[in-house]
């Protein structure tokens, strides 16, 4: 079933523009042929004519998308990205993720799109010429190298991973996995405690992001790490004396950290807008079958456990929904809005979660089958109350800044 986008009155014609004419190609283009085009991502035998059928199929899609103006939404024009602005590329998200990569087609692929920001930003143009070009071409991969196995990721401060400065080159000593992307990575961005004795004590120590190409001697992929079951890309990594050049350095010394949240903050809201994508497909499924199936001698409509499926489920998503959006005005307007980040982090990936785990339970068996995108997107609700910083962890950070505005005297501000 097509997913049905219309314009709304209170945004921008630009964004509205963008929402209807990322709708059109994913209902036309992409919809009607998603098993052909993610058979490649199949176990088991998959012939090669319809390996190759998916590789065009996939190959026409994006020269469409460039056609219409709408690719790599989150790169300048210079480096071949359309350089949407935040609300436009968070809104732009809710409509791509209806159809679970889709985004991939539009030049958006996790981790290499937040190591194209970073590198943006952050490097020098021999960096940028080095690194940033082939990503963006597609001649390379990336991989993001930040959590440790045996400290909590969920604690950045805590990382042991150390690049001591030796001469003019980096050495690197540590231990990383869920390094997303790891076995096809041509390079990885390496958060590294640095230690310089020549350099300002006051960044000694601290962290910074360092370029590793994983070709380099003393870098040991030990495995795919086994997620959900199957096998996966988030690699695991050891560091063993690993020699790069001063020059592979990203931004300066001790900044590694301020780039991680520049990576986190505003992924959240795009991330955030994903799943809210993600709910509506597996709504707009739930409503499907409830329609269709008859059991007990009358369509699944018409019970009220399954009436109760969908109103909840609409009420899930339409907060969900206002509070991100609320959140990306507040980072639109240049607010702080630490506090809205971290709650639609906590709050969305939950409902995310209740949404598809409803839409499962009314296809029954059909739910969890792989002729459905629920089960997939059913393990993605549960990852994220993980990844891009635990749920507890969140909620400690609404808790502390409510209390300080507390103490502070002022009492929660309503209308933020
Ligand atoms: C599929 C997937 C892909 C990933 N990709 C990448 C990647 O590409 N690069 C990368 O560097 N990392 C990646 N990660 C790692 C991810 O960022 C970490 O898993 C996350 O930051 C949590 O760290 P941790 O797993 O070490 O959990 P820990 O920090 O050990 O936390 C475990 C649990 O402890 C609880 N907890 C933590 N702190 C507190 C507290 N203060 N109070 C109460 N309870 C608390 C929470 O329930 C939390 O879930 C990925 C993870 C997954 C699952």
């Amino acid at each position: 079933m097509p997913m049905n986008v219309q314009s709304i009155s209170t945004l921008s014609d630009r964004v509205n523009q963008i929402r209807l004419l990322t709708a059109e190609i994913v209902n036309r283009e992409i919809l009607p042929n998603e098993n052909r085009l993610w058979s490649f991502r199949r176990d088991g035998d998959v012939a090669e004519s319809d390996r190759a059928a998916g590789r065009e199929l996939r190959s026409d899609i994006q020269t469409k998308v460039k056609q219409a103006g709408l690719w790599a939404p989150h790169l300048p024009e210079e480096y071949g990205g359309c350089n949407l602005g935040f609300l436009e590329h968070a809104y732009m998200n809710e409509v791509l993720a209806y159809s679970m990569g889709a985004a991939s087609l539009f030049g958006v692929v996790a981790p290499n799109s937040g190591n194209q920001k970073i590198l943006a930003k952050y490097g020098t143009p021999e960096q940028k010429e080095r690194w940033l070009v082939p990503l963006t071409e597609g001649k390379m991969e990336s991989g993001f190298s930040m959590t440790e196995p045996d400290v909590p990721g969920s604690d950045p401060r805590s990382i042991q991973t150390t690049a001591r400065r030796d001469g003019d080159q980096w050495v690197i000593n540590g231990h990383k996995w869920f390094t997303s992307n790891g076995k096809r990575a041509d390079f990885l961005i390496v958060m590294c405690r640095t230690e310089d004795p020549d350099g300002p004590a006051e960044r000694n120590g601290k962290m910074t992001q360092i370029i590793v190409p994983t070709d380099t001697p003393g870098l040991d992929l030990v495995r795919g790490v086994e997620v959900w079951g199957r096998d996966s890309d988030h690699c695991e990594y050891l560091y063993d004396d690993v020699r790069v050049p001063v020059e592979n350095q990203l931004g300066q010394t001790g900044s590694g950290h301020a780039a991680a949240q520049d990576r986190l903050g505003a992924g959240r809201v795009y991330h955030c807008m994903n799943s809210i994508g993600q709910m509506w497909r597996a709504f707009d499924l739930m409503v499907e079958r409830a329609a269709t199936r008859e059991v007990h001698g009358g369509a699944l409509e018409t019970k009220q456990f399954i009436q109760g499926f969908i109103a909840e489920s609409y009420i899930d998503i339409q907060s969900a929904r206002l509070m991100t959006i609320h959140c990306a005005e507040q980072m639109e307007a240049g607010l702080d809005a630490r506090t809205e980040i971290s709650a639609i982090k906590v709050y969305v990936p939950q409902a995310y979660h209740r949404v598809v785990d409803r839409a499962i339970q009314v296809w029954g068996a059909a739910g969890v089958s792989g002729d459905l995108p629920l089960s997939a997107m059913y393990q993605g609700a549960r990852t994220l109350r993980i990844a891009d910083g635990p749920d507890e962890v969140h909620k400690i950070l609404i808790a502390k800044n409510v209390m300080k505005e507390h103490h502070a005297g002022s009492g929660w501000d309503f209308g933020n």
